[in-house]
């Protein structure tokens, strides 16, 4: 475990891996995972007024609107436990939450370290999409044919039943993957300009990717193109 202070954005279309290298970072580094996908499937499953607003969104494959995301980004960020760093997964998504993000980073005078663009080829993306379970207790993620249990439906960790996200069908992953490249990709550019940007290759095992970032955050910024 590391004792650094650590401000991180994975950046990536839906199924590049972003949780499961999050969940890792978070642990390495001691500092908390804030993914917004999370977020809203939480509140959406205790029906709270937030999980009812994102409930529609969600479940099409569609961005949440940027008032309600960041809003909840802002107080997610204010708590204690992320006041030594923390890893964004989901956020930002498009300019306007990016936009926000800096000005929060600025009033709290604090600043990002990264921001990690996975990469995967589409085809891949929509097959690991597809195939994916998740466990309804610990979230572990599994594959049907990549990366089965030892027991089918069955979470090897906890024990728990997987079960499939409502919003892992073809038709909604192509949403996911549309709705990225039209108002996600953009950001690329934009911390690449801002000198934060580094590109990690997402294929292979999960160790493999998880070296690749370590090896990234701690490599110089590539010079600006
Ligand atoms: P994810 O688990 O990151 O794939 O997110 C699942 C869904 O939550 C997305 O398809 C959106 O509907 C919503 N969502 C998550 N993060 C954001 C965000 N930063 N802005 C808007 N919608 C989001």
């Amino acid at each position: 475990m590391s004792t650094r202070e650590l401000r991180l954005i994975l950046l990536g279309p839906p199924g590049v891996g972003k949780g499961t290298q999050g969940r890792k970072l978070a642990q390495t580094f001691a500092i908390p995972e804030i993914a917004t996908g999370d977020i809203f499937r939480n509140a959406m499953k205790a029906r709270t007024p937030m999980g009812l607003a994102a409930k529609s969104y969600v479940d099409s494959g569609n961005l949440v609107p940027d008032d309600v995301t960041i809003g909840l980004v802002e107080e997610r960020l204010a708590g204690s436990d992320a006041q030594r760093g923390f890893i964004l997964d989901g956020f930002p998504r498009t300019a306007a939450q990016a936009t926000a993000l800096d000005a929060l980073m600025h009033k709290s005078s604090q600043r990002l370290d990264a921001v990690i663009e996975i990469n995967v080829q589409s085809p891949e993306v929509v097959r690991r999409l597809t195939g994916r379970r998740l466990c309804a207790i610990c979230q572990t993620p599994y594959h049907n044919d990549s990366a089965p249990p030892a027991v089918p439906d069955v979470c090897d960790r906890c024990g728990g039943v997987l079960v499939v996200r409502s919003d892992d069908d073809e038709a909604t992953v192509l949403t996911r993957l549309a709705e990225y490249e039209r108002k996600t990709s953009p950001l690329i550019s934009y911390y690449r300009a801002a000198g934060l940007l580094k590109v990690v290759d997402g294929n292979g095992d999960v160790e493999a990717v998880f070296r690749r970032i370590l090896s990234a955050i701690q490599s110089p910024v590539s010079p600006v193109a």
